[in-house]
């Protein structure tokens, strides 16, 4: 069952998470629900809170097909650095870039209640630290400078208004007067999709 994600403004995604005594079959149902929540929205990661369950679980898929399921997480080493674009489905639309440890060593139990330790670099070291974070009521919002804070607050209203920044892209493309002939509409219809298609290079998390 697809899960509704809540978005930046809702309650849940503010709390602290509680850690996992049992795994019953309602958690193993909510993982379900919960990777293919994450399949229709693109993502690369998704929390509980996200789909309002404070308890201390997310999954990840980097687009390998590898699920990855982590419950009551602890990352217990980082090191190196990395700034990269981030985005999180709690913020549709929303793109800015994040410094992240570059390696991870977190410890985790997965859902078949065996612990397990995973050694993670780049993409999947930074999806780790973005959901370990949603657990914890952190949010993408809180690791940009107080300064881009300021300068995106309207984008941030909108977003907790309902609104996904990515229809700046759709309206931008209505808006285009691009009726002269076929082939230049083809062309501008080309090179859209090449921008579309960097954008989506870029953004290494979306969770
Ligand atoms: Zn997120």
């Amino acid at each position: 069952m697809i899960k509704r994600i809540l978005r930046y403004g809702e309650d849940a995604l503010r709390k602290e998470s509680q850690p996992i005594k049992e795994i019953t079959d309602a958690i193993r149902e909510l993982v379900k629900d919960m990777f293919e929540t994450m399949y229709k929205n693109n993502g690369v990661g998704l929390a509980g809170p996200q789909v309002g369950e404070n308890i201390n679980l997310f999954i990840i898929d980097t687009g390998n097909g590898q699920k990855l399921v982590f419950i009551n997480p602890q990352i217990i080493k980082a090191s190196g650095k990395e700034v990269m674009d981030e985005g999180c489905l709690s913020f549709p639309g929303m793109h800015e870039k994040v410094e992240r440890a570059l390696r991870v060593t977190a410890h985790s139990i997965g859902l078949d209640g065996e612990p397990y330790e995973i050694k993670a670099e780049g993409l999947l070291a930074r999806a780790i630290q973005h959901e370990l974070d949603h657990l914890s009521g952190i949010l993408l919002v809180d690791r940009i400078s107080k300064a881009r804070r300021f300068q995106m607050k309207h984008e941030l209203a909108r977003i907790a208004a309902g609104e996904s920044l990515d229809e700046d892209i759709v309206e931008d493309n209505v808006e285009d007067d691009v009726k002269e002939n076929d082939k230049i509409n083809d062309k501008i219809n080309d090179k859209g999709d090449d921008i579309a298609e960097a954008q989506k290079g870029e953004t290494g998390v979306k969770g």
